[in-house]
């Protein structure tokens, strides 16, 4: 196993006797890209075996909350391999939705925190809307800048020193396999973790207050699940399984453009094209081709880009 040290004020010759270090200098990495793309499974490649003094916080905000984890697609216990996350089902989700100013606050002290600990924040998750929250130097909670004709502005002025790596997998590809990815989470338990969730206590509770109540699957099955609407019954369910796959497909294309957005806007973001390893899955190729093709187009790059960062 190789590890870097991590270069966070006190930590070297050069910073120690900084009497003060601001944020700017706090080294964070962050891994963006569409849902599906393979981050967490990035994450864990490089915190495991590469980065062991990393900690993980979530920056997907479905998954911020307890429950429907099939659904939200939370990494599991087993395969977070030890890493410690933050903000993964912390949150009750009856109480108010987590706003991207909540985030800032709430993702900003765990990153003091971690590197107070001398280890390294890297941040996960596909909501691009709290990663510019949390990063941008100055946050202007009234702004928007991803959305409407004429949207705000992107701060290309940062709040902390962030090494960018976005998962970045071609739209045709991605899709064939979004629509394979919700086969295998209904094969998996997805159906019944929803009616679990519509025959519960707090669902009431939770529907209407935006958070968990929006996750994909929710409003498209809700029908399904409705007596007073009509549902049940086949064709139901083939409609709300097409409307889930429609809808994951225009939300990777809705966080490709964001991630783009930010880029134009000056954010140092270094892509690593994880398309052909999308590819070996797709042509149903031996388990070992992929993992081979993940090593060397995904994880061999992003460790270079981290070590360079961390030698910086
Ligand atoms: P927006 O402003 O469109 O909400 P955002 O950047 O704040 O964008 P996204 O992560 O793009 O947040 O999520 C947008 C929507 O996509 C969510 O409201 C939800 O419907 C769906 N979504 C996002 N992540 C998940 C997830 N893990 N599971 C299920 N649905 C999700």
């Amino acid at each position: 196993m190789e590890s870097t040290t991590i270069a966070t004020p006190g930590t070297t010759n050069r910073r120690r006797g900084a009497a003060a270090a601001t944020n700017s200098h706090q080294k964070i990495v962050v891994i963006m890209g569409a849902t599906g793309s393979g981050k967490s499974k990035l994450s864990i490649d490089l915190c495991t075996r590469f980065f062991p003094q990393s900690e993980i916080i979530n920056s997907d905000k479905m998954q911020f909350y307890r429950g429907l984890d099939i659904t939200t697609n939370k990494i599991m216990v087993p395969e977070r391999n030890g890493v410690v996350h933050h903000f993964l089902g912390d949150f009750d989700p009856t109480q108010p939705e987590v706003t991207p100013s909540d985030y800032r606050s709430l993702a900003g002290s765990a990153i003091s925190d971690i590197s107070a600990r001398k280890r390294l924040p890297v941040l996960v998750g596909g909501s691009n809307s709290f990663i510019y929250a949390l990063l941008a130097k100055r946050f202007d909670p009234e702004s928007d800048v991803f959305n409407g004709p004429d949207p705000d502005p992107v701060s290309s002025e940062l709040r902390y020193s962030c090494c960018f790596i976005w998962v970045d997998v071609s739209l045709p590809v991605l899709n064939w396999y979004l629509a394979k990815r919700v086969d295998e989470m209904l094969d998996s338990g997805m159906l019944e973790e929803l009616a679990e969730f519509y025959d519960s206590d707090e669902f009431d509770s939770v529907m209407g207050r935006g958070g968990l109540g929006q996750a994909i699957g929710v409003p498209e099955l809700r029908r399904y699940f409705s007596k007073e609407l009509g549902g049940g019954g086949q064709r139901a369910y083939e409609d709300a399984v097409g409307a889930i796959k429609e809808n994951t497909r225009q939300l990777a294309r809705r966080q490709v453009e964001k991630i783009k957005r930010l880029r134009e806007g000056g954010w140092d973001l270094r892509s690593v094209d994880a398309t052909e390893a999308f590819r070996a899955v797709m042509g149903a190729e031996s388990g070992g081709r992929t993992a081979e093709v993940w090593e060397r187009q995904v994880v061999e790059p992003s460790v270079k880009i981290v070590k360079r960062f961390l030698d910086e």
